[in-house]
């Protein structure tokens, strides 16, 4: 169900857990990623009751094609039924009450809202999407329909931890010679990458002041997916939206 939740000004920002949900094993309880093999009819309950216990309707939550790289696209509402949703790794809106949604197990997802000017954004930031600046990119845009970054709102959720992922020291190198923030060693003493702390570099060096990163870490939480620790298993969400 919802495992955290907090809202500023009127910006909402939730993440869920892996409990509460009808799918069944491998994906038990709680999946909300609609391309790792679980039965559709399951996904759909299960973002149904993800939607209803925040109090928004279920057919406004847009979802996006997430493909672990930079590009962004503005939405005003919820796509189509026969939309191709663009393949995108953030998503951006100037409508309030449109809830904006983001898949992940062990990505970071990233929550970003300008309460005063009404806009929001939600981003998948991976060890790749954080490398190509998606969040960055995500701020640019928010910029662009009139936010500011000193009122930008933004929560990470939970992710794998910069002491649990594990890289080969050359994959670290390229990463850290991009974002020094995310040079990381794990708890055992090799090469690892913290793709949070890069985010909040990024975000940090744009201004952005107001900022919270959840405490978990998906690859140490049972209670949360894990795709580094069990491959195939199921996607939590992060969302938000503006009253
Ligand atoms: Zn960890």
């Amino acid at each position: 169900m919802i495992g955290q939740r907090d809202h500023v000004s009127g910006a909402h920002f939730a993440f869920t857990d892996r409990w509460g949900g009808v799918s069944a094993a491998p994906y038990e309880e709680f999946n909300l990623g609609g391309a790792v093999g679980d039965d559709p009819a399951a996904v759909h309950a299960n973002r149904g009751s993800a939607a209803r216990s925040l109090g928004l309707d279920p057919a406004h939550v847009v979802w996006m094609n997430q493909v672990h790289g930079p590009d962004v696209a503005v939405v005003d509402g919820p796509w189509g039924p026969a939309a191709d949703i663009p393949s995108v790794d953030a998503i951006v809106t100037a409508r309030r009450g449109l809830a904006l949604a983001v898949l992940t197990a062990d990505c970071t997802p990233v929550l970003l809202a300008d309460p005063v000017a009404g806009i929001a954004a939600a981003a998948h930031a991976g060890r790749p999407g954080m490398v190509a600046g998606v969040v960055p990119a995500a701020v640019e845009a928010m910029v662009g329909l009139g936010a500011e970054p000193a009122r930008i709102v933004a929560r990470t959720g939970p992710a794998v931890c910069g002491k649990c992922y594990e890289v080969p020291d050359g994959m670290r190198a390229e990463v850290a010679a991009v974002e020094p923030a995310a040079y990381a060693e794990t708890s055992w003493g090799t090469p690892a990458v913290d793709v949070t702390a890069g985010v909040h570099a990024q975000l940090e060096r744009l201004g952005v002041r107001d900022r919270q990163q959840s405490p978990v870490c998906t690859l140490e939480s049972h209670d949360h997916f894990s795709y580094r620790r069990d491959r195939t298993t199921g996607r939590l969400a992060g969302y938000v939206w503006l009253d």
